[in-house]
């Protein structure tokens, strides 16, 4: 497929106000002389995804509320207008959506979607790091910068990855503790969300790049960072193992109704499963059968817990363009004035420097268990979600340089905070 006349096709289904900057990026991308050609779709390039029951469809839904309950119906919400919403849906679930009061504009099966909206195929985007190249990466990083960083692994996924972390504090190294404020970057909670993946590995590239400069320098001598990728290794690997995309979100759980795949950004235990997520095996916002039931989230959960130095967070996903903080699992501000005051002026920050827009998370809709809600309910730290720039999750190579520049320059705002969050609430 030609990239120009794709991007004239995604045109007409990008959301407004969320993902036109991404647009002008891609339109300028496939103007660009030293772009090399797509690669044309190969007979058979979707039958990964005959056996797939999910539909692509659209939804009316008015407000956040008619939101919240399609995610609680199991659709999982890709892209929102205002007066409608458009994701996936298993077959099973949409065939209940007009009993549950919900209009159907349009449906298509997944493998037709796929047809239609596929940009790039995997050979096209080999400047993507699979887990393997990953974890190279980040062992490259650590060899070559001995004196500033140490490689941790946070714990294992359903299906026995590690999920690496690297640590940037030339003072203490491994699980050592630390009395320096810390910060910690994560990627890929959801398994088809690559560019989160790039982001965070490019901010450890750059902050490794630049050590010596002075701002950078500073943030070495006085803080504790931890940037780890690939929360969902499985679910990365699984949607790219046949080579072509699958549009998985979830992690490779093997579920009890032998589906599988648990939503990952619903499993955290702050008001599990209360809103915003189903429990319909499934379904791709599934809870899974309890709080913290994965793996992968309890290893995030140990190890904020471990650190109690920890001041800042930020789970980069994709995408929206928009900066998210607490509450969403509930219709309600935070409630603590200042904290309140740190998470209002974090969020308006980050978003000048990215062009997202900054929100709290429930003014989109009401969605339990995430990550933000969880390390900020349990244990007080400023946690934000950032859902990245793009019209696709496979949003092409040429994105991730523009990602990583915009974001890593939120994360350096960010770090600047982190030794004093209530600084900004004076
Ligand atoms: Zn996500």
């Amino acid at each position: 497929m030609k990239a120009r006349l794709l991007a004239t096709a995604l045109s007409l289904l990008a959301a407004p106000g969320f993902c036109s900057p991404a647009f002008d990026q891609l339109s300028a991308a496939a103007g660009s002389p030293a772009m090399p050609a797509p690669a044309e779709p190969q007979a058979g390039a979707f039958d990964q995804l005959a056996g797939d029951t999910r539909y692509w469809v659209s939804v009316g839904a008015e407000d956040k509320y008619d939101r919240t309950g399609l995610l609680e119906a199991g659709l999982d919400i890709v892209e929102l207008k205002p007066a409608y919403v458009s994701g996936f849906i298993e077959k099973n679930d949409l065939d209940q959506l007009a009993a549950k009061g919900y209009i159907t504009t349009t449906r298509q099966p997944i493998a037709e979607y796929a047809k239609k909206h596929l940009k790039d195929f995997p050979a096209a985007d080999a400047a993507y790091h699979n887990y393997d190249e990953t974890v190279a990466e980040l062992r490259r990083l650590a060899a070559e910068n001995p004196a500033e960083t140490s490689l941790i692994s946070l714990g294992k996924s359903v299906q026995g990855r590690d999920l690496w972390c690297l640590r940037v504090n030339p003072a203490e190294k491994g699980e050592n503790p630390s009395a320096r404020p810390a910060a910690f970057f994560m990627g890929n909670h959801h398994g088809r969300e690559h560019l989160s993946n790039e982001v965070a590995l490019g901010l450890a590239a750059y902050l490794l790049a630049r050590k010596a400069e002075p701002e950078v320098k500073k943030y070495l001598e006085t803080l504790d960072i931890y940037i780890a990728p690939l929360t969902n290794p499985d679910g990365a690997e699984y949607d790219i193992a046949s080579g072509k995309y699958r549009w998985h979100r979830k992690n490779m759980r093997v579920n009890a109704d032998k589906s599988f795949g648990v939503d990952l950004n619903r499993n955290y235990d702050s008001r599990w499963c209360s809103a915003g997520a189903s429990h319909s095996p499934q379904a791709d916002t599934y809870c899974g059968p309890a709080a913290f039931s994965e793996p992968e989230t309890q290893a995030v959960r140990d190890f904020v817990t471990a650190h109690a130095n920890l001041k800042t967070l930020m789970s980069y996903h994709s995408y929206s363009s928009l900066i998210l903080y607490p509450w969403a699992g509930k219709d309600a501000q935070v409630e603590n004035e200042r904290d309140r005051k740190v998470f209002d002026s974090m969020g308006k920050a980050m978003g000048t420097i990215t062009g997202y827009k900054p929100q709290k998370a429930s003014d989109l809709y009401v969605a339990a268990g995430d990550t933000g809600d969880w390390a900020y309910e349990a244990r007080g730290v400023f946690a934000f979600t950032t859902e990245l720039e793009g019209t696709s999750f496979y949003p092409g190579a040429a994105m991730i340089t523009t990602a990583v520049g915009k974001n890593v320059k939120a994360a350096l705002y960010m770090l600047s905070v982190t030794a004093d969050p209530y600084g900004l609430a004076l």
